[in-house]
């Protein structure tokens, strides 16, 4: 339970009272909970919204469905379950027009750092059983946001080249396997020269290794002189001005992260001689964590799992993720 914002040692193992479980919800018993960067900066107060105190943090979710409420229609006891990131009405205009990820009444996901969790049924997609829970938990709020950036908001096509920043994070990796996987010549770029083979790995034509701050663009237009296609960051403002240089003219840029509290700048006209189009990605709608449960069932994407940790190392895999030393995901299993 998080009291209080700070560094990792504000997570604290305790017993709290058994969740309770509305009509519209399912108890589940979490399997596995992947340790975002987005955990990271709630708990060190980066990152303010949907953050009220207290608070159990962990929202993607895989777990093993309890018991269900009354109105519940499609899960039953013993489902196997991973989640999205919020919880939307499913009524509003929003919600019908395919961006139920911004609707006003949605609820962000919580909780997942217990061993039950209530969750509306809304939010959860079933799982087969050929998917391991702590793979499961990633494809939601990691590799679904990838596809949601890679297809339906990048629109990447056979044979264009996708540039993805920050390729070594959850999102970075899935989105290097997807656009590889969508026929795309895929640039990735990390801050450490150690994550280069795992980056080839997941399927990376070129890997460069670039500081914060350091212009690359030159870089990627040496691959690509006519500049990519299209860019997937996962980063923010510190890679946004390289990022940005090495865009084709038409190009799509493909915001999906913003790490640090910092502002852009950029001259306007630079968007309008380069034809270029600023989209916006947030997070993963239900069909969309569906399709990623199909892939992942097919073994078309595969989530990496860097290590497993006992629930009661909270605190210690926090530490881990925030030295950011690792490639995938940091998985919590109660
Ligand atoms: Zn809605």
């Amino acid at each position: 339970m998080l009291r209080s914002l700070g560094g990792p040692e504000v997570l604290v193992p305790e017993e709290v009272p058994e969740p309770s479980m509305a009509p519209d919800e399912v108890l589940v018993e979490v399997g596995a909970v992947g340790v975002t960067y987005h955990d990271v900066v709630q708990r060190n107060g980066t990152m303010r919204r949907h953050t009220k105190l207290p608070l159990i943090l962990g929202y993607e979710i895989a777990g093993t469905v309890q018991a269900v409420g009354v109105a519940v229609t499609t899960l039953r006891p013993g489902d196997r379950i991973c989640t999205k990131a919020f919880r939307s009405c499913g009524l509003c205009r929003l919600c019908r027009n395919g961006m139920e990820t911004a609707c006003a009444r949605r609820v962000a996901v919580h909780g997942g750092y217990a061993e039950r969790v209530a969750l509306a049924e809304e939010v959860c997609v079933r799982v087969p059983e050929e998917v391991p829970l702590e793979v499961a938990c990633m494809l939601g709020p990691s590799t679904g946001v990838a596809l949601n950036a890679v297809r339906d908001v990048g629109g990447v096509r056979l044979g264009e080249t996708v540039l993805v920043t920050g390729a070594s994070g959850g999102v970075g990796l899935s989105t290097v396997q997807i656009a590889r996987l969508s026929g795309a010549r895929v640039v990735a770029t990390t801050r450490s020269e150690a994550k280069r083979a795992a980056l080839t790995e997941a399927g990376a034509h070129h890997v460069l290794v670039a500081a914060d701050g350091e212009d690359f663009s030159k870089a990627v237009k040496a691959l690509a002189p006519d500049g990519v296609q299209v860019v997937v960051d996962t980063v923010g403002s510190r890679v946004f001005t390289p990022a940005f240089k090495a865009l084709a003219v038409g190009g799509r840029y493909v915001m999906v992260g913003q790490l640090f509290r910092e502002e852009i700048s950029i001259n306007p006209a630079f968007v309008f001689f380069q034809r270029a189009r600023i989209l916006g990605v947030g997070s993963v709608r239900r069909d969309q964590l569906e399709d990623s449960v199909a892939l992942a069932a097919s073994g078309q994407v595969r989530p990496l799992v860097a290590r497993r940790m006992p629930l009661e190392e909270a605190a210690a895999a926090h530490a881990l993720v925030e030295r950011g030393e690792l490639v995938g995901r940091v998985v919590l299993v109660p």
